[in-house]
């Protein structure tokens, strides 16, 4: 098992999450750092809530959907039906993590339910899972227009609230579904071909990156890659 933890892509990634970080505290209104922290600050959980870990920053899943709101931020929401804000178990080993909503999700404001969304089904099946048992996002919550890929600007945008999701349901592993998400959580502007096959890390959390359902219903050729890093995920969620 090969292990990309070489310093300055670390260093790229973590500058490139600071940067959004920085970027959604701006949209915030928030202009610099406050002089001193207090511990435990983080809002309480109301009651049915999921996930507050303690850390000051991390939020419930409940927080962050509400925080997210009727979501105007980018442009993206000029089409949109439903915002899809992600699905599944509050407590998961993996989290799978694709694009952004296309029709069939916009419309019944759930990720992953059309064609794509059942060879995921099967994906998940693969490696002993039910889908309720992992957790489903997207980089982007609203669909772009005629399933295009969402633009820089969009996904720098939305991308924050991914990034909090992924902070509170801490996974034991993430699965990064084509290049959006790949590129995104890692900071890097490389193809899945090259990504594909390696252990990386988010924050600490095993990374692996393998092809989108979407793209190998297109490229079927590609599923056999596609299990052996299925097989990645399941080694780590079950080590011998
Ligand atoms: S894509 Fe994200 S940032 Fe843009 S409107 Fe939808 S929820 Fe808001």
């Amino acid at each position: 098992m090969k292990h990309s933890d070489d310093i300055p892509s670390a260093l790229a990634q973590e500058l490139h999450q600071l940067k959004w970080i920085l970027s959604s505290l701006h949209m915030k209104g928030i202009e610099g750092w406050p002089t001193r922290f207090r511990a435990g600050c983080a809002p309480t959980p109301a009651a049915g809530e999921t996930v507050c870990t303690g850390a000051s920053e991390r939020l419930s899943l409940d927080a962050i959907r509400r925080e997210l709101g009727d979501c105007r931020r980018c442009r993206l929401h000029q089409g949109r039906t439903h915002l899809v804000f992600g699905e599944g178990s509050a407590a998961p080993g993996l989290v799978f993590v694709g694009e952004g909503p296309g029709f069939d999700e916009d419309r019944l404001g759930r990720p992953f339910v059309g064609r794509a969304g059942k060879l995921l089904d099967k994906m998940i099946r693969s490696i002993g899972l039910e889908r309720d048992q992992v957790y489903i996002c997207n980089v982007v919550k609203c669909r772009p227009p005629d399933n295009r890929t969402p633009e820089a600007d969009e996904i720098q945008t939305c991308s924050p609230f991914l990034l909090q999701q992924l902070a509170a349901l801490q996974p034991r592993v993430i699965c990064a579904l084509g290049a959006c998400a790949a590129q995104t959580l890692l900071g890097t502007g490389s193809a899945v071909s090259r990504l594909r096959g390696k252990v990386h890390s988010w924050r600490g959390i095993p990374l692996i990156v393998t092809f989108h359902p979407a793209y190998l219903l297109r490229n079927p050729s590609q599923k056999s890659g596609t299990w052996q890093d299925l097989l990645l995920v399941h080694r780590i969620l079950h080590p011998t």
